[in-house]
């Protein structure tokens, strides 16, 4: 006891907070295995205790990072490697401002050298085949590393079979994404700066679910926020393959007509089913329609990212891993935990960035207890909040509180838990940027 509370002390007060939810039960346990740093990491500082064994880590966003950060921080000298295709962490959480012009690409991306500093190695690299049997992946060149337990945050890939012409569209630069931050978000941010005035901007949303339910809504906003002040002759039509607005709906419908009458349409069934090109513009072919747009965003369907489906851990609808919810183990491959927007979400739980670092959590805590061999923390608790831009400046909300039924073996909201913003406001638009920066702070150790 006397121990825990010297380490205590060396831990900051935000450390504590951010880890609290899914630690539960090994409070004590993990924290004793700070006593090796300054940092609150043992590896780190050089502190000669023996590894408890091998987590290689694939996937440098929101999960993926967090496990890494938490492994460190709370494992007793767990041997991290985390393995990442890119250079840089790039945010989709604000990436929408980048592409309306209020921010730009680099206030959404921050380095992976506070992972470093807590004693992660970071490897940039694509993984390119996982070895459930003996344990190790191999990444493109061939470099491979062995593991004791697996963490896989792939995020998502898109299902361009769904949607006639996009994949060709999308590789020759003609139709942009932006589903994943970086160049993508610039690109967009592009098309729209080349717009003429009088142009049309139109965005296709697909059927729920998708990464980021508030995210197309947010979009069309910012967008059209930006068009309103910069080309005020311009539309901006949102095409939702859904029956109506899939998230803070009301919010949404009221800034639709409160701010942006007269600039943007919206039309729900209006499901994509083709794109092309007509006389120089480029076409959405819906079912009974196709709509002409100067700058065509699709965001296209979505599903598990490509390295689960080839690992064979895609188990449900063909498209989502389903998890054991106390681990976030595979239900496809105990000893591979799989965290975030690749998981079948359990029920009101968003596919978020939030999210994903809740995940990591539970299953950082679930790894360091299983490599002991103690049992893990039955009773997690995970909780998010989607802030949404419906301008420059004003935001709005929605949280949840998320807990495990051990009858129902899933995660469900807590009732009377979370909440809904009431209003559009400037305060929450600051709370929201203030979010951004502690949840990456949080997640990749800065
Ligand atoms: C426009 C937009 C706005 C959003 N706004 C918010 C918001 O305000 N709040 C919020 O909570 N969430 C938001 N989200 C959702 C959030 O970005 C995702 O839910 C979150 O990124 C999921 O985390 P993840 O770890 O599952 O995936 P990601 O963060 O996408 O991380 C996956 C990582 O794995 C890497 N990777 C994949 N395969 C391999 C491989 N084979 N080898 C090596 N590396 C690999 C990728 O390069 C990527 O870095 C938004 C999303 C979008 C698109």
């Amino acid at each position: 006891m006397k121990r825990m509370s010297s380490v205590t002390r060396g831990i900051s007060r935000r450390r504590l907070l951010a880890g609290g939810s899914a630690l539960g039960g090994l409070a004590a346990l993990s924290l004793a295995g700070c006593a090796g740093g300054p940092s609150g990491t043992s590896g780190a500082s050089g502190t000669s205790s023996a590894s408890i064994g091998r987590v290689v880590v694939i996937g440098g966003g929101f999960g993926g990072a967090t496990a890494a950060r938490y492994l460190r921080l709370w494992g007793g000298n767990v041997d991290v490697t985390l393995i990442e295709r890119n250079p840089d962490f790039v945010s989709c959480p604000i990436s929408n401002l980048v592409i309306g012009g209020f921010k730009t690409i680099g206030d959404v991306t921050r380095s992976y050298d506070g992972l470093r500093a807590v004693g992660a190695q970071i490897v940039q690299g694509d993984v390119v085949a996982i070895d459930a049997g003996a344990r190790k992946v191999r990444l493109a060149g061939g470099t491979e590393y062995g593991y004791d337990r697996l963490v896989l945050s792939p995020g998502i890939d898109f299902m361009w079979e769904q949607v006639g012409g996009l994949q060709a569209a999308v590789d020759s630069g003609a139709i942009v994404h932006s589903w994943k931050a970086g160049a993508q978000t610039l690109a967009l941010r592009r098309q729209l700066e080349s717009m003429p005035d009088g142009g049309v901007f139109a965005l296709s949303i697909p059927k729920a679910p998708y990464r980021c339910p508030p995210g197309p809504y947010e979009r069309a906003c910012v967008v059209a926020a930006y068009l309103a002040q910069a080309k005020p002759r311009s539309k901006v039509l949102v095409l939702d393959a859904n029956p109506e607005i899939t998230s803070k709906k009301g919010l949404f419908e009221k800034a639709f007509k409160e701010h942006y009458a007269g600039i943007l349409e919206y039309r729900p069934n209006a499901e994509l089913k083709e794109v092309g090109r007509q006389a120089g513009a480029l076409l959405a072919k819906l079912e009974f329609e196709d709509v002409k747009a100067d700058v065509l965003n699709v965001v296209p369907p979505q599903r598990a990212g490509d390295i689960a489906r080839s690992a064979g851990l895609v188990n449900i609808n063909d498209r989502w891993v389903g998890v054991d919810w106390l681990t976030m183990q595979a239900q496809a491959a105990p000893g591979i935990h799989v965290l975030g927007d690749a998981t079948f979400s359990a029920p009101l739980m968003p596919k978020s960035g939030h999210m994903a670092n809740q995940h990591a959590k539970v299953a950082a805590a679930a790894i360091i207890a299983q490599l002991r061999g103690d049992a893990v923390n039955p009773t997690p608790v995970v909780m998010n909040t989607c802030y949404s831009f419906v301008s420059a400046s004003d935001a709005v909300h929605v949280a949840s509180v998320h807990q495990y039924d051990a009858a129902e073996k899933t995660f469900k909201t807590v009732p009377g838990s979370g909440g809904v913003s009431s209003a559009a406001r400037r305060t929450e638009g600051r709370i929201a940027l203030a979010w951004a920066e502690n949840t990456w702070a949080d997640t990749l150790a800065l």
